[in-house]
């Protein structure tokens, strides 16, 4: 009896305490979402970043009546999104028609997840400031959609009020509605729990381990393809795209036709946050053929781009830049999706801390909260995730998009 009791004491106890402690350690470290940022930055672009989506849209509409000063026939439309709860609801479109030959298409579209509508709206009021020059416009014409889901951007959610994914619903085929995707059924439960969130709960404490039991059954590219290609079946789960195209969705159809039709190359550049290293500006295509990734590397050489050749990689079926190339597939077309990464969601800790504050509010979302205070920390969550307040994070990313832009524009439009 004593021999066993010293078994315990000297070798199973302090194993069990160093489990538990690591145990206790990974849960912290998995709920922390601080970074203490260092990256190199000369510049202050804070100014750009608003505060909320009305801020954002005024600012957007002012800049347009500004470029209207300047160039010839430039034009604002505002497009309503109808709502059960917001009768205030608009996708901003500015169009600047090339002044002089109509060679090249540029699109800057923000806001596809609503959340992601604060870096992406900055990114294009920068780019409004910066770069709209009488020399690019002469043969250049510049196309800029705000908030293409403004109920999620000024709700701080990722998909629009019916609970869809945008760059999920937008049709480039026929048949996306009805897209089978065979290993979301295996990953529903893991991420589509169940009753009100209790954040404090054992099951969310060590969420991470529930993954990584997941993880070691099927494989990490395996789940990742599952949860982010998109789903058309549950109408409440994540990656919901929808049984039908948008309201704005429909909208932008004929402006993208008419707006694309007189040019022969077209850039569309949707802009994105959450995915990828923090702090990084991934360039980030779904898939293409042979001949657009050959000219894509050359618009963009001396950059990584990320193709699907990484065990990060995923495609997606009904996306916004996808559907964008399919209204007119005569053109030289460029689809390319800017993502600004925050935390680290290269890593498998990093991808986890992603999916499981995006299941939170999903969940939150539908079948509400245990406590306000659960609440208002899912919520905030979000928002880090989508829309990082470290101002070092957003000079850093700004910086990065000067870059980008200084060195692709002459290249795409010589
Ligand atoms: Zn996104």
């Amino acid at each position: 009896m004593k021999v066993i009791r010293r078994i315990f004491w000297w070798g199973i106890f302090p194993l069990v305490l160093i489990i538990l402690g690591t145990l206790y350690y990974v849960s912290v470290q998995f709920a922390n979402l601080k970074f203490d940022d260092n990256f190199p930055v000369s510049k202050d672009y804070t100014a750009f970043f608003p505060d909320n989506y009305q801020d954002s849209r005024n600012d957007f509409q002012h800049l347009t009546r500004d470029l209207s000063q300047t160039f010839q026939n430039v034009s604002l439309n505002s497009y309503y999104v109808p709502s059960k709860i917001d009768y205030d609801l608009t996708v901003d479109v500015c169009y600047i028609p090339a002044q002089k030959d109509s060679s090249n298409l540029l699109i800057l579209s923000s806001g596809v997840h609503g959340v992601e509508g604060f870096v992406g709206s900055a990114v294009q009021k920068f780019f409004m400031q910066k770069f709209l020059t009488p020399e690019l416009l002469e043969n250049t014409g510049v196309l800029l959609i705000h908030a293409v889901n403004p109920f999620g951007f000024k709700h701080s959610r990722r998909v629009t009020e019916n609970n869809v994914d945008l760059n999920r619903n937008s049709p480039s085929m026929n048949g996306l509605y009805e897209t089978q995707n065979e290993g979301y059924p295996r990953v529903y439960d893991l991420i589509n729990p169940v009753g009100r969130v209790d954040k404090s709960s054992i099951g969310n404490r060590f969420f991470f381990l529930k993954a990584i039991n997941e993880i070691r059954k099927a494989s990490m590219p395996v789940l990742r393809q599952a949860v982010l290609q998109g789903q058309y079946q549950f109408n409440e789960g994540l990656y919901f795209g929808g049984m039908n195209p948008e309201p704005q969705i429909d909208k932008l159809k004929p402006i993208i036709d008419i707006a694309m039709e007189p040019y022969k190359k077209v850039l569309a550049i949707d802009l994105h946050t959450g995915y990828g290293e923090r702090g990084k500006l991934h360039f980030f295509p779904n898939p293409l053929s042979p001949e657009e990734k050959i000219r894509m590397e050359l618009l963009f050489e001396g950059y990584t781009i990320d193709w699907g050749d990484s065990d990060n990689f995923y495609t997606v079926t009904g996306d916004f830049v996808g559907f964008m190339a399919a209204r007119h597939p005569g053109k030289e077309f460029y689809p390319m999706l800017f993502e600004y990464g925050t935390l680290n969601s290269q890593k498998t800790m990093g991808s986890l801390k992603s999916i499981h504050i995006m299941i939170l509010e999903n969940q939150g979302y539908h079948n509400g909260y245990m406590s306000a205070e659960d609440s208002v920390l899912v919520k905030a969550d979000l928002l880090e995730m989508y829309y990082p307040q470290s101002e070092n994070w957003q000079n850093y990313i700004m910086e990065q998009t000067e870059d980008v832009f200084q060195t692709i524009l002459p290249r795409f439009t010589e």
